[in-house]
């Protein structure tokens, strides 16, 4: 199944053309500041695997000081995608998927840096931090028919 995603004002419309990898809720600084929320859950994909539709608008872009490069809609300012360009991989802001296709979190990450204000009351995983290669393995063991991403990981071990 392709997954769909779009803006608020539906200028900018992509497509994934692989399944989602690990889910997870950020609640680091720069997630909570940028997103103007506690936190936000994202999805990793290989950057390759986004593709705008036809009729969509190019998005924006901001580059971080770290590199990372935020795509978000130049007319309502969704955030839609974020870009590592050193390892081809992208993370996926799971609201802009369509409402049918948004996944749930699989855990928490960079709890150390979450909101004081926010408890977090369910039962899922939580990492102080980005997991490491063999908590995220883990975490895909979990999941079946999720994206691997190869590029953290190295080659699947059978
Ligand atoms: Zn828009
Ligand atoms: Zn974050």
């Amino acid at each position: 199944m392709t997954l769909r995603g779009h803006c608020y004002c539906r200028n900018v419309d992509y497509e994934l053309e692989e399944p989602l990898g690990p889910v997870v809720s950020c609640h680091c600084g720069f997630c909570r500041r940028i997103h103007g929320a506690a936190f936000t859950t994202v999805a990793l994909i290989p950057t390759s695997a986004i593709r705008l539709s036809q009729a969509s608008v190019a998005p924006s872009k901001f580059t971080t000081p770290l590199g990372n490069v935020r795509h978000f809609c130049g007319r309502c300012a969704s955030p839609l995608w974020n870009q590592s360009p050193a390892d081809g991989l992208a993370v996926v802001i799971v609201s802009s998927l369509r409402e049918d296709s948004q996944p749930a979190p699989w855990a928490h990450v960079n709890v150390e840096s979450k909101a004081a204000w926010f408890p977090i009351e369910d039962a899922l995983p939580r990492f102080s931090a980005w997991p490491q290669a063999e908590e995220l393995e883990q975490l895909i063991r979990l999941h079946p028919g999720s994206w691997r991403p190869h590029q953290i990981l190295g080659p699947a071990v059978q």
